[in-house]
């Protein structure tokens, strides 16, 4: 209880109470419960005392029960499992919240159920609006194959059209939406993206990667109440699922715009680390923001980039080619066109005390990446900078060690593994499948792991993420005991991933991811112990309360 004493000294010394014997009072105290803190001093406790917004006290029920006083709210978890609030270290935050209204694609199982959700969202569209979103997957159709503007055009009409596959990497626009945009067959591919032609070179309406611009440039912006709403819906839905800090990656500055407005008024249910487009790092550094300045709401302060495209799009930047695309490797982002401009972007974003976070999925991207990040350290020396790849998914063997001696963290979904798992191996072939989404190899080379979801991309819920953590079992049920299992990393393992080691990617490992005296209270409360149910039934669990600075933000008040 050495925490208890400082703070007694503190409040003596600094004379808010007078005499030793008055012992603050807590504000809540949770009680009677299961307690995995992920704090390596105290591994297990069955209560916590909270005083505002701080957790003062982890121990027993009777030690804590000396903080209760009339005031004291109580929770009785009557023996259930309470874990630190989940930090999701990369998602697309407002995206998010807009596409839970938008048209959802993502499991229409036939290119015709695809055409009838697109015709429905039509009725409920008003005139001159877009339809955005979707997250197709034409991989879960019985004939896999990219979809076509003339599957949706009779059902549209004038009303313009921009889905995109779950990936992001690659969109549908119908004629509508390409006629608003000025594209058709003379239009040329840019840098970084490929406009998909049928075999007389007309648009089929699929643009990949850099080419969807051609399209996004002439939709309307979303208006201040639509992205406040989208902000709304999307906090809401992260306090269902225990998720109490989020990394938002590559924000449009309206964004932090709408968080800055809900943080002033009390509404930011979750803490927001933003972390905007690196193209843009001068905006930050000309006013002075450092890694994570700001308040304990809302962060800024690092910059995302982005190296390559995906491995479902075919637009992960590999060494060889894919196995089923023998004349592709994939493609390296229009940041890295040429590589040395994005050195010298990064080179100066260091310099000015942004955290860099790139976005790396194909083995060749990541060791370009590690190139980059390798002459930043040869050059300003390390210092702690916290050097973050998103994704890390395909790597090669011998990089392991290099991202390790240049302290890189690992900021990795294991959703992707189980989603992806379905038939990436098809893509990469056996050999260089082995060191795919190797969480157990990035840790058994001492690489921080920091797990997330890339939300709208994979589900938020973290329940997911452990599962796959744990079981590398895919969605199609062909792999009941693993895909890769060598890969498999303990649930212990998993959930500290989920906390402190998203704490640590955002440099507030001393403020969050362990349930220790000190550190805010930010907690949820489980349905099940998820350590003691078998691990295919992890992800059945349900949060039941949602705890934030001290706050019930969601079940049980
Ligand atoms: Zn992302």
């Amino acid at each position: 209880m050495k925490f208890q004493i400082q703070f007694y000294l503190l409040i003596v010394v600094t004379g808010v109470l007078v005499g030793a014997e008055a012992r603050p009072t807590a504000t809540l105290i949770i009680t009677n419960a299961t307690i995995y803190t992920v704090d390596k001093q105290r591994p297990k406790a069955d209560a916590i005392a909270v005083i505002g917004h701080r957790i003062v006290a982890v121990g027993s029920s009777a030690e804590i029960h000396l903080w209760r006083g009339p005031e004291t709210k109580v929770i009785n978890a009557g023996g259930k499992l309470v874990l630190p609030g989940f930090n999701d270290s990369h998602v697309h935050f407002i995206t998010g919240g807009a596409q839970l209204d938008q048209v959802d694609l993502k499991d229409a199982g036939t290119p015709q159920e695809f055409a009838k959700r697109i015709a429905a969202q039509v009725g409920k569209t008003a005139k001159g609006e877009w339809i955005l979103g979707g997250d197709w997957d034409e991989t879960k159709w019985p004939k896999p194959q990219l979809p076509t503007k003339e599957l949706v055009d009779v059902e549209t009409g004038d009303t313009p059209i921009f889905v995109n596959r779950y990936d992001g990497h690659e969109s549908l626009a119908n004629s509508a939406a390409m006629k608003l945009a000025g594209v058709n067959a003379k239009t040329p591919d840019v840098p970084g993206g490929v406009i998909d032609r049928d075999a007389r070179g007309n648009p089929t309406g699929i643009f990949k990667d850099a080419a969807q611009d051609l399209i996004n440039k002439v939709i309307r912006p979303m208006s201040h109440e639509r992205r406040l709403r989208a902000a709304r819906r999307a906090l809401e839905h992260a306090v269902s699922q225990g998720v109490t800090s989020v990394q938002h990656m590559n924000p449009e500055f309206a964004d932090i715009a709408v968080y800055s407005e809900l943080a002033e008024k009390g509404e930011l249910t979750a803490r927001i680390y933003a972390v905007p487009m690196e193209t843009n790092w001068q905006d930050q550094a000309n006013i002075g923001i450092r890694h994570s300045w700001g308040s304990a709401y809302l962060r800024l302060g690092a910059v995302k980039g982005f190296a390559d495209g995906s491995l479902g799009s075919g637009t992960a930047y590999m060494f060889e080619p894919f196995a089923d695309q023998p004349r592709n490797h994939g493609l390296l982002s229009d940041e890295m066109n040429p590589p040395s401009a994005m050195l010298a972007r990064l080179m100066q974003a260091d310099a000015a005390g942004l955290q860099l976070r790139i976005h790396a999925i194909g083995d060749r991207a990541i060791a370009m990446i590690l190139d980059i990040f390798s002459d930043i350290e040869k050059e300003h020396g390390y210092h702690d900078q916290r050097f973050t790849i998103e994704h890390a998914q395909h790597m090669a063997e011998k990089n392991f060690d290099r991202f390790a001696k240049l302290h890189v963290i690992a900021s990795m979904q294991p959703y992707h593994a189980i989603d992806d798992g379905r038939w990436a191996e098809k893509r990469l072939g056996h050999l260089r499948a082995r060191y795919s989404y190797a969480w157990r190899s990035f840790l058994d080379h001492h690489v921080p792991l920091a797990f997330g979801t890339d939300w709208p991309v994979a589900p938020l819920n973290p329940m997911l993420g452990l599962y796959a953590a744990v079981t590398r079992a895919t969605l199609d049920g062909m792999n009941p005991r693993g895909w890769i299992p060598e890969e498999k990393i303990t649930l212990s393992e998993a959930v500290e991933a989920y906390t402190m080691g998203s704490a640590f990617a955002e440099f507030q490992e001393n403020e969050k991811g362990s349930i220790t005296p000190g550190k805010l209270a930010d907690m949820v409360i489980l349905s099940d112990n998820i350590f003691d149910l078998k691990p295919e039934a992890i992800r059945n669990a349900r949060v039941k309360t949602t705890i934030l600075g001290g706050k019930v933000v969601y079940g049980e008040q």
